[in-house]
């Protein structure tokens, strides 16, 4: 079997490598041909640990190519997964042109038997508009077949998690489809869940949104906590030890980010509203999530009390650690309000700044980028974390406080210990707690 994966982005290029590493023949193909140059000389575009390493190896055993020759690729292909994007359209809705796109051109170089294989997060019944895309465009009466086979890979782990799956949701309709990617996941057959395609594509964007509920819960519970004399981690932990509802994902914070939680959820609301179903459960969700930031600007406030002009260290710019995307990362937000709020902002992330950077350039004046998070802090009047990096809670608070103009640190992530910065002379806000 030959597979293709089509959209070399997180997802594809993880897929790929990832099965190239199961032991199948497999060609990477994007339709942006510096991307595919890079990749083939083992040059990854994004920050993904042990991602390049397994690049590299699979390269040099010949089991993995790429190519920006989207026809060749297809062409040569027994089974597609479709990688490509699915970002948030302007009513909320997925935004599906990208796979659309790939179903005519897979209709267009239909030379054989093929099954294609949705990937990306696509709304439930995606898989019969890409049916009747590829039947409406084929130029032969060549079969083919669509089957679900959701992504669950968490950026930052991506590598660990692709080749240790918990589960692997595969849905499909045909017998022939079913074999064959039973036949790819080969060594999973213990964690294979195998369903209709409706559902398929249903399970991803029901598990996004019940772990983004489980978020803005956490932060609704650190909302009372704030006003009471209860503490958010102490609730979390509380809650986690009962099998039921589990300790993870109950981490109170600046909410969620990145490029799936929020656009997903609110596909999910649109899905839901176009098919007659209340999804105000969810739109809670998001609203909880959405004053995230600015909760947090009311407690820079609160220590600063006008930030025109106030120097102001910003550590974490990556939606998560790990990572070194910024799609919809809270520090976004919170760059944006700051300066308009007319702060001088010194920021710091390991991976992420030159991402940042081209959202927000540096000017030297108002926005300068440091390469250590004690350059960021240089003469600040308050330190802010954003993005809890393993690196930040090892930091020499003693060496801090002296290169600070005002010993202040607002922890969006509740990493610092408040009673340790708190003697060391540091005044101390987090989320959710004391
Ligand atoms: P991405 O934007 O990083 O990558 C998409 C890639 O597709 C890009 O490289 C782009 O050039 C390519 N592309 C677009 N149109 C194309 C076309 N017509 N032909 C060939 N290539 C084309 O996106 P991503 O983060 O990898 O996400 C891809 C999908 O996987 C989305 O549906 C997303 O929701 C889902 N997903 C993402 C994650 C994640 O953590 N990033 C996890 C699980 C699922």
């Amino acid at each position: 079997m030959k597979i293709a994966v089509i959209g070399t982005g997180y997802v594809g290029i993880v897929t790929a490598v990832g099965l190239a590493e199961f032991g199948h023949t497999v060609i990477g193909a994007d339709k942006v041909s510096e991307k595919i140059e890079k990749i083939s000389h083992g040059d990854v575009p994004i920050y993904e640990p042990g991602l390049a390493e397994l690049l590299k190896a699979n390269l040099k055993k010949g089991t993995i190519t790429f190519s920006s020759d989207l026809n060749g690729t297809i062409q040569a292909a027994d089974v597609i997964f479709v990688c490509v994007g699915t970002p948030q359209g302007d009513d909320g809705s997925a935004d599906m042109s990208q796979i659309e796109e790939v179903s005519r051109l897979i209709a267009e170089n239909l030379n054989g038997y093929k099954v294609v294989v949705e990937k990306s997060t696509v709304p439930v019944k995606t898989s019969s508009w890409i049916k009747r895309t590829i039947s409406l465009y084929k130029k032969s009466d060549q079969e083919f077949d669509v089957a679900s086979n959701p992504e669950f890979l968490r950026e930052g782990s991506a590598v660990s998690d692709f080749l240790r799956p918990d589960r692997i949701i595969i849905g499909v309709e045909t017998e022939r489809a079913r074999d064959m990617l039973t036949e790819i996941y080969a060594d999973f057959k213990d964690r294979l869940f195998i369903t209709n395609i409706d559902t398929a594509e249903l399970i991803k964007h029901a598990s996004n949104s019940f772990l983004a509920m489980k978020i803005s819960y956490i932060n609704l519970m650190a909302d009372l906590c704030e006003r009471t004399n209860a503490d958010v981690e102490q609730v979390a932990k509380g809650m986690g030890l009962d099998p039921r509802i589990g300790g993870l994902f109950l981490k109170a914070g600046l909410g969620y980010g990145g490029s799936c939680f929020p656009k997903d959820l609110k596909a999910l609301i649109k899905i839901g509203e176009d098919l007659g179903v209340n999804m105000n459960l969810l739109k809670e969700t998001d609203r909880i999530n959405v004053e995230r930031t600015r909760h947090f600007l009311e407690k820079i406030k609160r220590a600063l009390w006008i930030l025109k002009d106030k120097r102001i260290a910003l550590l974490g710019l990556a939606f998560k650690p790990e990572t070194d995307d910024i799609r919809e990362a809270p520090a976004i937000k919170l760059i944006r309000d700051l300066l308009n709020e007319g702060a001088i902002l010194r920021l710091y992330d390991p991976e992420a700044q030159a991402n940042m950077k081209e959202l927000f350039p540096e000017d030297k004046v108002r926005i300068t980028y440091v390469k250590t998070p004690y350059e960021a802090v240089n003469g600040v009047n308050a330190l802010l974390l954003c993005t809890e990096w393993k690196e930040f809670s090892e930091l020499d608070f003693g060496k801090i406080k002296g290169l600070m103009a005002n010993p202040i640190i607002i922890d969006g992530r509740n990493i610092f210990r408040p009673e340790a910065v708190r003697k060391l002379g540091f005044e101390y806000y987090c989320v959710g707690r004391k």
